[in-house]
């Protein structure tokens, strides 16, 4: 078309035609090169419209001609700007150039057209009459190929039943061997010559066309058995293979049949599976040595299981990870935490479904070796005795352990006294060492003992000579007797006018205590501990005592010992005095005691001088403690800071469990107290009081008990006189009661232990004072009273139903005030149909606090939708009122 324009306006258009000319020109050749792909088609719209004259035959023809220039020359390709000229050149041999320059001289190019086309057409009638027969030729391939590719297959098949039943088809097998041989040797070279024939006669689009077909049919011929084989290999390789490659045969035994029906596609087909499988072999391969090492790791352990165990602890223990004891659990239907604890049979379950051995321990078990390991008979080496000096009060077991202690320091060295530690070490005349414990009396000593701490050697019996055996005299005697610890009688005060020793001896007797000046063989001894007499015969005894008892201890082995004394000390931590029993005690030794356990950060000596370490027999305070270990507990070093934790943790829940039963865990002050018992519902008020005298004590507990009503009532859970003591802080911390002191003080020790049970003590002079406290703590219990007061009144004059926020009233307040947040009832013919509160209060558009009366004001309610017209709507607030009694 738009040649023709060019040709009709020639002269008037030159200065653009030239372009416009040129254009088309070079348009058409652009094309032209683009011809060897699908572009073509358009190519011979252009040259047909510039070819008028010849006909319609042409652009059929032209179509040809174009890709036979590019099929001619592909070689001179190098760019598109290129293309034009290298084309041009071709078409000069046709009588193309003219029309290239047919701006020129237009004469001369119609003859030349007509001489060109008639060439054109003869070449592309030729051009197509090759096509065509390239085109049958290649079907004719194809569907030859494809024959011979389902005869292979089909003989393939036949090959491999022939195979299964070689035996007995033998012959048939050779015959169909025979006629697959016929057919390859006869079907492959017919392809090849083909491709061959088809290649020279290069109908251009054909030949790229065909030649790939060929290619591709011509490998698939020899491929076909290879890639057979390779299958046959792979299948064989599976059943070696882990059950999960099975999955994957199915797929490969449905492609045979693919590879029959397609020829490029196949072709395409089998290399991307080919490039698939040696990814997914390699993958495959990966995750078998991933799996191999997996198992390699996978040690199968003995797995030590208490009676209950968390399920990280149980994981760590098998060196599992726990979302896998989470699945395992999962599967058999049990949902759990990571934090959850199971119990040791589900836990052995676990342990052996994932190839562990099970030892079950008993939750004791981990104190198992922790104490009473034997002694190497050759390791042991005497020792110094252990000395708890016992008596009746005032009788001067304090003085004689101050003038021993003194008398010792003062002829050692001129350093004084600096600590008390609970107990020390003093060095007889005879050279030999001594320990004493500084806790005279026999509760202390009955206490540790009852902890399991035998501690004391020998016991010195102190009692007065001008007193005689009293209560307490007996109490001891009778405690060391129990305890099988041998007695020193030390008779004191001999200093005194009205001193009867002789009584004393025969008063002892009716204690089945026979003294040596008696024909017994208990020592004895007469000492005056303000004069100091014969004090150093007294260690003397002791050492003798102690030769008799032959005390012999292994200082090699780890130590072991009793925390004689602890204490919660400001600037240095938990104090612990410990007396070394076994072995010997160093620092930086990792240390149990009770449920308390720690690393030895320094040891201290009854001097206040550090030591490296602290053999058997010796008193040292111990630093290092994570918290303060009660007096009797046994201490023992171990190996492992998880040792020490599990050993911990188990006494710790002991402890728990017993104050469980005692009737509580947690403790509190009076205002925790409260609270505690509103949460609980319960309505009694523990208390322990203590007063100085039986008629304060009495007069407090009745008028506590007037407090009673029924819905609250102070429980005395103990009442005495006297100090308050750490028992009196125990009894309260375990049943949460305050603890009232009136006009008493608690003692030092008792004081801690509250500190450290956070059990609170008050102190009262006034009885009015201590009651009125109660009384206060005790209405706290009491639910408070409630009151309404009414604000207002309003109607409903209509009923709005507004998108996002539901159901609006619109009223009219008819008396008082109505309040936003306010409590309200709705009344319908002075029923109450809902209670609640109000959630908007709109005046016009605007949220408002308040409307008063007489306004109209628009309200809904929360959570409540169903209001109607002339219902009521009353406001009221509510006020708490805290009751007293
Ligand atoms: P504890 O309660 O058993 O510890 O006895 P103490 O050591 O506190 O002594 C009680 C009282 O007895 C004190 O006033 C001492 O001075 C006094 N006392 C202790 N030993 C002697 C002694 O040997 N002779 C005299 N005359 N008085 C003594």
């Amino acid at each position: 078309m738009s040649e023709s324009k060019n040709s009709g306006d020639n002269t008037l258009s030159v200065p653009s035609k030239t372009l416009s000319l040129k254009r088309p020109v070079e348009a058409g050749i652009v094309r032209q090169s683009f011809s060897h792909g699908r572009t073509k088609a358009v190519v011979v719209e252009k040259v047909k419209r510039r070819t008028i004259g010849p006909g319609e035959t042409h652009p059929p023809r032209e179509a040809p001609a174009a890709p036979a220039a590019p099929a001619a020359a592909p070689p001179p390709r190098p760019s598109v700007t290129e293309r034009p000229r290298s084309d041009s050149p071709p078409r000069p041999t046709a009588p193309r150039p003219p029309a290239g320059a047919g701006v020129v001289l237009r004469s001369l190019t119609e003859e030349e057209r007509d001489a060109r086309s008639r060439a054109l057409s003869g070449a592309r009638e030729r051009e197509e009459e090759e096509r065509r027969l390239a085109l049958i030729e290649a079907k004719a391939r194809e569907e030859r190929e494809a024959r011979e590719r389902e005869e292979r297959a089909a003989a393939a098949e036949r090959k491999l039943e022939e195979d299964a039943r070689r035996v007995q088809e033998a012959e048939a097998k050779r015959r169909s061997e025979h006629e697959a041989k016929r057919r390859l040797d006869g079907g492959a070279p017919a392809p090849a010559a083909a491709a061959s024939a088809a290649a020279p006669a290069s109908a251009a689009r054909k030949a790229p066309g065909a030649s790939p077909a060929t290619a591709a049919a011509a490998p698939a011929a020899p491929r076909a058995p290879t890639a057979e084989e390779d299958e046959a290999k792979r299948v064989i390789r599976r059943p070696g293979i882990p059950t999960k490659v099975v999955v994957a045969r199915p797929t490969r035994g449905a492609e045979p049949k693919n590879r029959g029906r397609l020829t490029v596609a196949s072709a395409t087909g089998e290399q991307d599976e080919r490039t698939r499988s040696v990814a997914s072999f390699r993958r495959r391969v990966q995750r078998l040595k991933g799996h191999v090492a997996d198992q390699k790791e996978k040690i199968s352990r003995e797995v030590i299981l208490p009676e209950t165990i968390t399920i990280q602890e149980l994981a760590n223990r098998m060196s599992e990870r726990g979302v896998d004891v989470i699945k395992l659990l999962m599967r058999q239907g049990q949902m759990v935490k990571i934090t959850d604890v199971i119990d040791a049979d589900t836990a052995q379950l676990i342990a052996e479904e994932l190839g562990h051995t099970v030892k079950r321990v008993a939750e004791s078990d981990v104190e198992e070796g922790l104490f009473g390991t034997p002694d190497v008979d050759e390791h042991l080496v005497p020792r110094p005795p252990v000395v708890t000096i016992m008596g009746h009060v005032d009788h001067g077991k304090t003085s004689l352990l101050d003038a021993i202690r003194h008398a010792n320091v003062v002829s050692g060295e001129a350093g004084g006294i600096t600590q008390h530690i609970g107990a020390y070490q003093i060095v007889a005349p005879n050279g030999m060492p001594v320990t004493f414990i500084d806790t005279p009396g026999h509760a202390a000593f009955t206490a540790m003992r009852a902890r399991g701490a035998k501690v004391t050697d020998i016991v010195v019996l102190v009692v007065a000579a001008d007193d005689g055996v009293m209560p307490q005299t007996a109490e001891a005697i009778a405690h060391a007797k129990a305890a099988h610890v041998p007695i020193i009688v030390a008779i004191n005060k001999i200093d005194k006018p009205d001193a009867k020793p002789e009584r004393v001896r025969s008063e002892l007797l009716q204690y089945e205590i026979q003294v040596e000046s008696l024909g017994g063989d208990t020592l004895e001894i007469e000492v005056s501990a303000t004069q100091r007499l014969n004090l150093d015969k007294l260690l003397d005894m002791i050492s003798l005592q102690a030769e008799i008892l032959d005390l012999r201890a292994d200082p090699t082995r780890s130590a072991e010992g009793t925390v004689i004394e602890a204490r919660l000390d400001r600037g240095r931590g938990p104090v612990a005095t410990v007396l070394v029993q076994r072995g010997t005690l160093r620092v930086g030794d990792l240390i149990v005691a009770g449920s308390q356990w720690g690393r030895v950060r320094a040891l201290l000596d009854d001097t206040g001088v550090q030591q490296q370490e602290a053999g058997p027999s010796m008193p040292v305070e111990v630093l290092g403690f994570s918290g303060s270990p009660e007096a009797g507990d046994r201490v023992a070093v171990v190996e492992n800071e998880a040792r020490a934790r599990e050993i911990t943790e188990y006494r710790e829940r002991q402890k728990r469990d017993q104050a469980a039963v005692r009737g509580g865990v947690a403790r509190g002050s009076l205002a925790d107290m409260m609270s505690q018992l509103k949460a609980v519902g319960r309505k009694e008020f523990p208390l322990v009081v203590k007063a100085d005298v039986q008629g304060s004590l009495e007069a407090i507990v009745a008028t506590l008990e007037k407090l009673n009503t029924d819905e609250v009532a102070a429980r005395v859970l103990h009442a005495g006189v006297g100090g308050i003591t750490e028992s009196d802080v125990t009894l309260a911390a375990a049943s949460h009661a305050a603890i009232m002191g009136f006009n008493v003080r608690a003692h030092k020790e008792a004081r801690l232990l509250a500190e450290q049970s956070g059990t609170e003590i008050r102190y009262y002079n006034v009885i009015y004072n201590l009651v009125d406290d109660v009384k206060a703590a005790m209405s706290g219990l009491l639910p408070p009273t409630l009151r309404e007061e009414m604000l207002g009144n309003a109607q409903i004059l209509e009923v709005f139903n507004i998108s996002k926020i539901g159901k609006v009233a619109g009223c009219l307040i008819t008396d008082g005030t109505v309040q936003r947040g306010a409590h309200v009832r709705l009344i319908r013919d002075n029923v109450v149909v809902h209670e609640g509160k109000l959630s908007t209060l709109k005046r016009f558009k605007d949220e408002v606090k308040e409307v008063g009366s007489g306004q109209e004001c628009g309200m809904a309610f929360e959570n409540y939708q169903d209001m109607r017209v002339n219902d009521v709507i009353e406001c009221y607030n509510v006020h708490e009122i805290k009751r007293s009694l």
